[in-house]
């Protein structure tokens, strides 16, 4: 496999760990991940093809471990992405994007991209997908937990945002979910870090003085911890 999407992951992976990596994906029935570290060479990583749709925190959490970490919070995360995997079934092999799904109940988020991009980015083509997505409920740990509910999410190496349907919705305003559009477009153009303790920072400096640059940004913020917080507690099941 040495294609497109291969190399972006590649490129992605390496930018993460700060390292040339010798990337074999693989498709094995056996291997998930199994890495070496010669003297004289750059990592030598053989990664099942699984991976390549993981989501960004699987991704970070593998950058991590190439990078040498053996924390065992780090590598559940990748343990807990694999045994996903491998229960679901008849999992999908195909290298495309998922059905998108853009015209919502209230809103188009295609049009919403498009107006985010020619208002914010210049109307340059970043070459985003966009899509309605409704997350699996997670399962609660403890009753006290703090609960957060994600409204969107980036996916890297398909380029690809998704919107929690949640806020597809007339009693959100347009301009919220404008600006969680615009928070994900962010992810594309200001990707991770990783700081000098080799920890890998999704939400920098960077991004957070980008994302204040947002029309209305203090006003939004402060609708979302408030208005927004009642439609949570009326329309999302804990
Ligand atoms: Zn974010």
């Amino acid at each position: 496999m040495n294609d497109v999407r291969t190399s972006s992951f590649q490129a992605f992976l390496e930018q993460l760990v700060g390292k040339e990596i010798l990337l074999k994906i693989n498709q094995n029935k056996s291997t998930y991940l199994s890495v070496s570290y010669p003297k004289d060479s750059a990592i030598k990583a053989s990664i099942h093809k699984v991976f390549l749709d993981a989501e960004l925190s699987v991704i970070q959490a593998l950058a991590k471990y190439l990078k040498g970490s053996r924390n065992k919070k780090n590598f559940s995360l990748i343990k807990a992405f694999v045994h996903r995997i491998d229960g679901l079934e008849g999992r999908t092999t195909s290298k495309a994007l998922p059905a998108l799904h853009t015209d919502g109940e209230a809103y188009d988020l295609k049009e919403i991209l498009a107006s985010v991009l020619k208002f914010y980015f210049n109307d340059q083509d970043l070459g985003l997908e966009i899509t309605w997505y409704t997350p699996k409920r997670k399962r609660r740990l403890t009753w006290s937990a703090k609960q957060s509910v994600t409204f969107g999410e980036y996916h890297a190496p398909l380029k690809l945002i998704k919107i929690n349907s949640l806020i597809d919705n007339w009693e959100v305003p347009k301009i919220f979910v404008n600006f969680i559009v615009y928070h994900e477009i962010l992810h594309n153009i200001y990707p991770p870090k990783v700081n000098e303790r080799g920890h890998s920072q999704i939400h920098h400096k960077e991004f957070r003085e980008a994302e204040k640059k947002f029309l209305f940004y203090d006003e939004i913020i402060y609708w979302k911890q408030t208005t927004m917080q009642n439609f949570l507690d009326k329309n999302h099941r804990w």
